[in-house]
């Protein structure tokens, strides 16, 4: 049964750091308190799975999680935090980038995106930057049960927008790590890239 097992592997500061290119993986970017911890436990089913805080910025480090032993979920430190100094920032923009780019195993990155607020400048740069480099991506617009769902469907016209302007062509998912939205076209999306 997919997503019936999930172990934690390893924390990885930078590239050099991550487990060996064995395994197909899937990473999962945003900015912090997004809800990227939220979704990665709704996913695999598993309360603790990944460390969720209201202390954003916490999670510095590339997160391992291996999954029915076939496939990597990969927790990317979440970007763009203000109360970081800016070298800091700089150098975690550096680490990711080298992951994305170089990491050979990488077969798809999740980009969430707060459905309650329009994304940021930062998030269109990362749109752009991966639609550049031709890095398989989807868009996750979390937190979905705190919106409306004509809100929803704002959002995610505007969205649809951005990327029609970028001239990228990439799914857009609303989901809830609360009421489960979305939860089961994430995992499908995810068996699909890892060749379940
Ligand atoms: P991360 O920093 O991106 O890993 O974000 P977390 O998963 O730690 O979530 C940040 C905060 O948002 C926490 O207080 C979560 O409980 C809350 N949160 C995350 N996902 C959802 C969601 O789908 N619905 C609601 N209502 N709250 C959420």
């Amino acid at each position: 049964m997919a997503f019936n097992k999930a172990r934690f592997i390893t924390s990885a500061p930078k590239l050099s750091d991550c487990p060996p290119e064995s395994l197909p993986e899937i990473c999962f970017a945003g900015r912090s308190n997004v809800g990227k911890s939220s979704i990665i436990n709704k996913i695999t089913n598993r309360k603790r799975l990944a460390r969720t805080s209201n202390t954003p910025g916490k999670t510095q480090q590339m997160n391992y999680y291996e999954i029915d032993d076939s496939f990597y979920l990969v927790d990317l430190p979440g970007f763009g935090y203000a109360k970081v100094p800016k070298k800091e920032r700089d150098r975690w923009g550096r680490d990711i980038q080298n992951y994305l780019l170089k990491r050979n195993t990488l077969h798809l990155v999740l980009h969430l995106v707060d459905s309650r607020h329009p994304p940021s400048k930062l998030d269109e740069e990362f749109f752009y930057w991966l639609g550049s480099n031709q890095k398989p991506f989807a868009i996750l617009l979390t937190k979905a049960d705190k919106i409306s769902n004509n809100k929803l469907r704002s959002s995610l016209a505007a969205i649809r927008k951005i990327l029609e302007e970028m001239n990228i062509d990439v799914p857009v998912i609303p989901c809830s790590a609360q009421s489960g939205k979305g939860i089961e076209e994430i995992r499908s999306l995810i068996l699909e890239f890892t060749d379940q």
